[in-house]
């Protein structure tokens, strides 16, 4: 089975977050069992030379996008065994970080259209299944449906789409349908991609792609209702016939306390009494006070409101009166960077703030802290999570998506749980879990019980490939 796998961030090269860890781990666990899966990705400018400069060069064609031509390289890396193409247009692509930027309609409608492009100059590579990633992607099962379908590269491919987050949709005028996507306004009708006064192209994924999966089986649910479907909830209601949920996994060769390099003392479940050097290291990097007793409560998160975010900053006076230290890892809105790193100046013995993103100080966040606080307000899956229990730092997090399906809530009669959970949007239920959790924490017998199981979870990712395996069968002929 051949398998292109198009997302707009892998690691390695780029990240900005979880769909980045997944856009290498599945790929990695596909190949594993047998797929012949190619990665394809847009060269940006912060991609490390390290990778650049051993590419090599295929082909360059024009892509056009609207009325343009535009130039269009198409690069090639086999990175530990795994083929990565690189879709080099340095007008579009050689900026910093990912997206962000005024003109993203037309940067992800030129990668869309250098996608279909791109299969035309793979040699022996007619794809059985295009596996397409949020928004950036969501005009590929369009274009594949409508404009590439009599190419013979496209006979046989089945067309696959992935939501990792509903909230970033790509919603641009109408004008662009002709303007750059090159498509006519018989696209502009509700059946379509019309969405209120615009065009979205996560809507043009949903309709035309041949299955629509999302990271979780819960937020698969979840996005049926309006309080999750961004809008978009009735369309997803429609196409339940043809939507999944498969919960992320995670790579545990890298994300592995035991081999992790950033790490001043590597630990297992079975040497856990380690993991306690970290946790000074960790106190003694950020400027608090050393101090192995005391529960530390940690967030490595993307600074937005969807990561609960408004919980914390509502009852931060009292987290900060309990007998705790608190860290936080992040990058993103200014109106929490600002919160946090004020907080962190006038509290500076309990609390520490590090704004910006920096994935060695993320792992050593993992190691050193006791409790992980993850309150999300929507959660397609997590990542951060499963990485925290594998590092044996307990969760504490809010029931929903895929929290919910990964964090079983300590029972105190059966000793059963991997971590703290809580239902409602409520700061002060936040609160209470917490002082919960925080008071288990200072019975060593429980804590340990809580710890080793939340090291025995496991989300792997050759389970969750065998599901898409599943899907991708039934999508080809
Ligand atoms: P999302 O994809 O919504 O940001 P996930 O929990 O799925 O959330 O994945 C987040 C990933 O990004 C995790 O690997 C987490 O460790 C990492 N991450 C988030 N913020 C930072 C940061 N400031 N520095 C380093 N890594 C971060």
């Amino acid at each position: 089975m051949k398998v292109l796998f198009v997302s707009t961030e892998v690691q390695p090269f780029i990240k900005t977050g979880g769909l980045a860890d997944v856009s290498y781990a599945l790929p990695k666990a596909l190949q594993a069992q047998g797929v012949d899966v190619r990665i394809i990705m847009p060269k940006y400018g912060d991609i490390s030379e390290n990778y650049t400069s051993k590419l090599t060069q295929l082909a360059s064609f024009g892509v056009s996008v609207g009325w343009r031509n535009q130039y269009c390289g198409l690069q090639y890396l086999n990175y530990e065994g795994l083929p990565v193409y690189f879709v080099d247009n340095e007008y579009y692509f050689k900026r910093p970080g990912c997206y962000g930027y005024y003109d993203d309609g037309e940067r992800f409608a030129f990668f869309c259209r250098a996608v279909m492009e791109s299969v035309c100059h793979m040699e022996d590579f007619y794809p059985d299944v295009i596996h397409c990633n949020d928004w950036q992607t969501g005009l590929i099962p369009l274009y594949l449906r409508d404009v590439y379908y009599e190419r013979p590269e496209f006979k046989r491919a089945g067309c696959m789409y992935t939501i990792h987050n509903l909230k970033y949709q790509g919603v641009f005028a109408p004008s662009v349908l002709e303007d750059l996507l090159g498509l006519n306004m018989g696209y502009y009708t509700d059946e379509k991609l019309k969405f209120h006064d615009g065009i979205s192209f996560m809507k043009a994924g949903i309709v035309f792609a041949d299955k629509v999966t999302t990271v979780s089986e819960t937020y698969a649910q979840e996005i049926q209702t309006s309080y999750y479907g961004e809008g978009l909830d009735g369309l997803l209601q429609e196409k339940a016939f043809k939507l999944y949920g498969v919960t992320n996994g995670l790579d545990y060769s890298i994300n592995n306390p035991l081999k992790d390099p950033h790490l001043v003392q590597n630990y297992s479940a079975r040497s856990i009494k380690r993991k306690t050097a970290n946790k000074l290291a960790l106190q003694n990097r950020l400027g608090l006070p050393e101090n192995p007793d005391v529960p530390v409560v940690a967030m490595v998160t993307r600074l937005v409101r969807q990561k609960g975010l408004d919980l914390v900053t509502c009852v931060m006076e009292d987290i900060l009166k309990m007998n705790l230290q608190f860290v936080i890892l992040g990058s993103g809105d200014s109106e929490y960077s600002d919160f946090f790193e004020y907080y962190a100046s006038a509290y500076p013995g309990k609390i520490a703030a590090y704004i910006g993103f920096d994935e060695g100080l993320a792992s050593q966040v993992y190691a050193g802290a006791d409790l992980f606080l993850m309150p999300s307000m929507f959660e397609p899956c997590g990542l951060s999570q499963l990485i925290s229990m594998a590092y044996g730092t307990v969760p504490v997090v809010r029931e929903t998506g895929g929290l919910r399906d990964t964090v079983v809530a300590y029972n105190e009669y059966t000793g059963e749980g991997n971590g703290f959970s809580f239902a409602n949007f409520n700061a002060h239920e936040m609160l209470h879990t917490l002082e919960y959790a925080i008071s288990k924490y200072e019975d060593k017998e429980v804590w340990d019980g809580i710890v080793s199981q939340a090291m025995k979870t496991k989300f792997d990712w050759p389970a969750q490939a065998k599901r898409y395996i599943a899907l991708y069968k039934e999508m080809c002929c």
